[in-house]
């Protein structure tokens, strides 16, 4: 009886240090249980695990971001029913939101840490943004289309995400008053590298981007080493043309 006493009371201990080690460690991630981030959670648990889990994608703030950003937020209401497909998808003026994978994966390329500043060329539906907001201090993300960087804007506004700043513009020049940047990731593909958007790289800083002509693209991952530029390719990719100051001879 005192045995089994004794181990009620060892158990009741367990239990309650389990409670607050589990309530210390998850805080504010805790899983909303209503609102726009508690909707079609299942959905994006199948996306993670299907889509970007296999095929290797690791990093576990990168996998938290997607399974936290309400995805279907982000687009027409037309497409909504197939947020959560391995596929892009039409946002309207003849853009498009990226292939879940393919924004985890770039995200995942870009070695973000909490304190990262990043900016995004190719603002979008404002999703990836939005990802990357998740998991870094501060966000400047540049569209060239304005009534979709107005949209994107509201929507981030609207599920709360105060750390992205939304520009509508040219992202060629990329952002100099906030430069220079740990990460850049360009959303678009250019024809070549735009120098401007290297300039803007901090030591050891990555940029992530498509280069290349329409069905002929190659993803790109910069690394800024002191004086020099580390180049490699990734894989291929299949992205809207970046438009633009880049497109003049
Ligand atoms: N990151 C987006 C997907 C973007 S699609 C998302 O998560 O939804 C690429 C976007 O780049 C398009 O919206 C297009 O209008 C924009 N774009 C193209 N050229 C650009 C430029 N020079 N500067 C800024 N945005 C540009």
């Amino acid at each position: 009886m005192g045995g089994a006493t004794r181990r009620r009371r060892v158990s009741a201990v367990r239990l309650a240090l389990g409670l607050l080690l589990v309530s210390a460690c998850s805080g504010p991630a805790l899983p909303p249980t209503s609102g726009p981030f508690a909707e079609r959670v299942e959905e994006r648990e199948r996306m993670v695990v299907e889509q970007i889990e296999a095929r290797g994608v690791r990093g576990p703030a990168v996998l938290a971001a997607l399974r936290r950003v309400p995805r279907h937020h982000f687009m027409p209401e037309s497409v909504r029913p197939r947020a959560y497909f391995d596929r892009a998808l039409p946002i309207g003026h003849g853009q498009t939101i990226s292939q879940p994978f393919i924004v985890a994966s770039m995200t995942e390329q870009l070695g973000l840490r909490p304190d990262s500043r990043v900016l995004e060329i190719g603002t979008g539906s404002g999703y990836q943004a939005a990802v990357l907001a998740e998991i870094v201090a501060e966000v400047y993300t540049i569209e060239i289309v304005e009534p979709l960087a107005e949209r994107a804007s509201a929507t981030l506004a609207r599920l709360g995400y105060p750390n992205v700043r939304v520009r509508a513009g040219d992202g060629y020049r990329g952002w100099p008053e906030a430069a220079p940047f740990d990460a850049i990731v360009v959303t678009a593909a250019p024809e070549r590298i735009p120098q401007t958007l290297v300039d803007q790289l901090a030591p050891g800083g990555r940029m992530v981007i498509p280069v290349g002509g329409r069905g002929d693209q190659d993803l790109l991952r910069l690394v800024r080493e002191g004086d020099t530029v580390r180049e490699e390719t990734l894989y291929d990719v299949l992205f809207v043309p970046m438009t633009g100051e880049i497109q003049e001879p």
